[in-house]
């Protein structure tokens, strides 16, 4: 019989992408779906395939989620919090495939990312884990592309810097930044077009609206357009925030060691739209070749791409605007470091929505269906 599957959050940025890629993949016509929102309860469901879904049901009834047999969520570790939890108290015993971090770390749960940890899922289903939870957007696309330096138990430790795109942060994020974009166009238009005024003025006018309360920045509280944001997510401790403190984490859970690899490093938000980029400096248990580590990359996953380390292949192949939209995860950049022959330099960029978020859920929840 086919499962009934409830999805939250399939209006957002992640729930969104994972309907498109079920769509792609006939994901539908295997399971019964239900959809549900926390916002917009009766009001009509979304188009799968042509076919205008019944009504939402309200992503708060009790009754209604004890119901399904899968609960899939893209609606944020909020949520996860209220009605995980109640669920599971009156005695839910269904399959959680969730895309909020809220239950990752918990010793019942699983992250999934299968072209990286295929054996513990398995292992996971056959032992009766009923929680799978998608790994963090970095920390997945990290593996995806440098997988194969991982589990051929390579690396010493990593430190990174991340470019993470505004889409990361949620729908409203994104349109906020399209907004400021805007709004700084709008002001300078005239001058763009006139080739009187020097570049200067434009800029000194444009980082004045930056500056006013012109522009938009009710998601974001701070221009992003045209500027950085080394700090994403809440503070942990020592100065670390919980971005990066996932890095170490996650990985070495998703992979089952223990704290075995050492990673850090400073996530940045950056005024791309969507894909994550990764700057890393590898330190290698021992001095292998670039040709085996080329190798070694390449054969991990059939979704990484080894971008050859010139000009032309890297602003062509190795940037958001190539890999918005795709499922591959290239990694270029690839060379040592003059700090010594251990020292591996590596760029990655990665669609955080796909394999970084939507993917690895709509992957488990065909599996377990
Ligand atoms: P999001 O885009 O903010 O969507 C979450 C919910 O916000 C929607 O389901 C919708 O719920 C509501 N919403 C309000 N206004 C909306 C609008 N204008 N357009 C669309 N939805 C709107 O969040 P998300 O980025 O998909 O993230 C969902 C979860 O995935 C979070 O826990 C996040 O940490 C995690 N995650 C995100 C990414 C990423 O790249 N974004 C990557 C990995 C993991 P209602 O229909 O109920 O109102």
């Amino acid at each position: 019989m086919k499962k009934k599957v409830g999805f939250i959050g399939w209006r957002g940025m992640v729930g969104s992408v994972l309907l498109n890629r079920m769509c792609e993949e006939n994901d539908f016509e295997k399971i019964v779906p239900v959809f549900f929102s926390t916002s917009q309860k009766g009001q009509i469901g979304p188009k799968i395939q042509g076919v205008i879904q019944s009504k939402l049901e309200d992503a708060y009834n009790i009754e209604a989620l004890k119901a399904l047999d899968v609960v899939v969520t893209c609606q944020g570790g909020e949520y996860t919090n209220v009605i995980f939890y109640k669920l599971r108290k009156i005695g839910w015993n269904g399959y959680w495939i969730d895309a909020a971090s809220t239950l990752r770390m918990q010793k019942d749960s699983v992250i999934v990312l299968d072209p990286v940890n295929k054996n513990i899922i398995e292992k996971s289903i056959q032992r009766g884990i009923k929680n799978f939870i998608g790994g963090n957007c970095t920390v997945s696309l990290m593996l995806m592309s440098l997988g194969g330096l991982f589990v051929s138990d390579l690396i010493e430790w990593v430190t990174v810097s991340t470019y993470q795109a505004a889409s990361g942060s949620g729908a409203q994020h994104m349109i906020e930044l399209l907004n400021q974009m805007g709004v700084i166009y709008t002001a300078v238009s005239q001058e763009l077009k006139s080739m009187l005024v020097s570049p200067l003025s434009i800029e000194q006018k444009v980082t004045k609206i930056t500056r006013s309360e012109v522009l938009p920045k009710n998601y974001f509280q701070v221009p992003l357009v045209g500027s950085v944001l080394p700090w994403i997510d809440t503070h942990v401790k020592y100065g670390q925030t919980k971005e990066e403190w996932k890095a170490q984490t996650e990985t070495n859970k998703i992979l089952g060691y223990k704290d075995k690899i050492l990673i850090d490093g400073v996530c940045v938000r950056v005024g791309s739209l969507r894909c994550h980029s990764q700057s890393f400096t590898i330190k290698l248990k021992k001095d292998i070749s670039m040709s085996e580590i080329e190798t070694i990359l390449s054969s991990h996953n059939e979704w990484v791409r080894v971008i050859p380390n010139n000009y032309n292949d890297t602003v062509h192949d190795l940037t958001p605007t190539a890999v918005t939209g795709k499922l591959i995860t290239p990694v270029g950049r690839l060379r040592k470091l003059s700090l010594g022959k251990k020292y591996l330099s590596a760029f990655t960029v990665g669609d955080q929505l796909l394999w970084g978020a939507a993917e690895p859920l709509r992957r488990i929840l065909k599996l377990l269906t």
